[in-house]
């Protein structure tokens, strides 16, 4: 394949990925930020504030890792996180961020430094986790609007963060990260159905 022809076809898969999380109501209010790694140097980010549900190949742009931007536009006010995830790690190959009420919340109720899950099956969908009845963890850092202030939370407990392939951002969202897209998706995904579990259980329990 062309490095033409494999652009066309990661935009393409990361633009279905997209639709396909901000259709079920991940991205509300055209929130949220997806990228896909191209190769050592560049990669596609969604452009700062387009409506996810029909994302197309238009709405991404190109980038080198080292941030500089390839093409007209305006990139993801979050950019910098993106980059900063990239830089960090050669292996990660698509990073994704949703605001979901279960992310949102889960992240602020008692204000904790991290969550943990034991018990459930999904626990799988984790890279590394072949077992319910091992004990994850998924780190929380406090939500800033300076993507440098972040980035170096983010490098502070870079190892908590690698084992989640993701992290929290307090009151505001996930980051979920994989090898490729299929991993990164499947990370985020198993991460959303793992807050929205208990997220619910807290509330069946708080009731009885
Ligand atoms: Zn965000």
């Amino acid at each position: 394949m062309t490095r033409d022809a494999a652009t066309t076809a990661g935009a393409e898969a990361l633009c279905e990925t997209v639709r396909w999380f901000a259709q079920r109501g991940y991205c509300p209010a055209t929130g949220g930020n997806f990228s896909l790694r191209l190769n050592d140097e560049r990669l596609l980010i969604t452009a700062s504030g387009v409506d996810k549900t029909a994302l197309t190949a238009a709405d991404l742009l190109p980038m080198t890792t080292a941030g500089e931007l390839l093409a007209d536009g305006k990139p993801s006010a979050e950019t910098g996180l993106h980059l900063a995830l990239y830089r960090r790690d050669a292996a990660i190959g698509a990073v994704l961020h949703v605001h979901s009420v279960a992310n949102t919340l889960m992240s602020r109720i008692g204000q904790p430094q991290q969550l943990h899950f034991e018990g459930y099956e999904m626990q799988k969908a984790i890279t590394g986790n072949d077992s319910h009845e091992a004990r994850i963890t998924l780190p929380v850092l406090d939500n800033s609007q300076d993507m440098d202030e972040l980035a170096d939370a983010l490098a502070q407990r870079y190892d908590e963060a690698a084992a989640a392939y993701g992290f929290l951002v307090r009151g505001h969202g996930i980051y979920a990260w994989g090898a490729d897209l299929a991993s990164a998706r499947r990370h985020l995904e198993g991460w959303e159905f793992l807050l929205a579990c208990e997220m619910q259980r807290r509330q069946l329990e708080n009731d009885r």
